[in-house]
């Protein structure tokens, strides 16, 4: 299993498939332990994702930890990842061509480690991941915090998708909509 994430890593450091490429110091696989069986997936890499070559390390990875903390587990128990693995410029929206292109890592992530829990963290992820399993896109707004569950060849999968926790890093109210969503995970661990 280690090998099969390590090869993944190898490729997405040598990827050309989208431009991207071109702007990033460093491509960001994903961090954590691929044993774990919850996976968390963001949008992709910002500023200092980019500078360190791993995902979740600015601001918004500052409150993640917090709210891992909630669920009473540290980064390094659970896998962390994005949808696209290198910086788009100005942390704009990755494009619908470069999630195209970029979204085979992903997926093979996911075969590899065989998640019980996927978290979505923000739109993009949410709907990517919803989708990916059949599940009906809506608003963020509208589903954050709720379970949903799917039978996939891998087995059930839980999905939860949540706000972006960069969405909550100026706003108070916010920050606390994150906290209860969390609280809520730790009842299906
Ligand atoms: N935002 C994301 O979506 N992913 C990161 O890794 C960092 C910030
Ligand atoms: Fe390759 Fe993904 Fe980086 Fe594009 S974003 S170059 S597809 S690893």
């Amino acid at each position: 299993m280690e090998e099969l994430i390590k090869e993944i890593e190898r490729e997405i450091k040598n990827c050309r498939k989208c431009d991207l490429f071109k702007n990033r110091t460093n491509p960001v696989p994903g961090s954590g332990s691929y044993k774990s069986k919850i996976m968390l997936i963001g949008e992709a890499p910002g500023y200092w994702e980019d500078k360190k070559g791993e995902p979740f390390v600015g601001k918004a990875g500052k409150f993640l930890d917090e709210l891992l903390l909630l669920i009473g587990r540290r980064r390094e128990e659970v896998f962390i990842t994005n949808v696209v693995k290198c910086r788009p410029p100005n942390n704009r929206e990755p494009t619908e061509d470069e999630i195209k292109a970029c979204t085979p890592y992903l997926d093979r992530q996911i075969e590899i480690i065989k998640p019980k829990i996927i978290v979505t963290l923000g739109n993009v992820a949410t709907t990517y991941i919803f989708k990916k399993f059949g599940l009906k896109v809506e608003s963020i707004s509208r589903i954050h915090g709720k379970v949903f569950e799917v039978s996939t060849l891998l087995g059930k999968i839980k999905i939860i998708p949540m706000y972006h926790p960069a969405t909550a890093l100026y706003n108070p109210r916010m920050k606390d909509v994150l906290r209860e969503d969390w609280k809520k995970l730790r009842g299906l661990l």
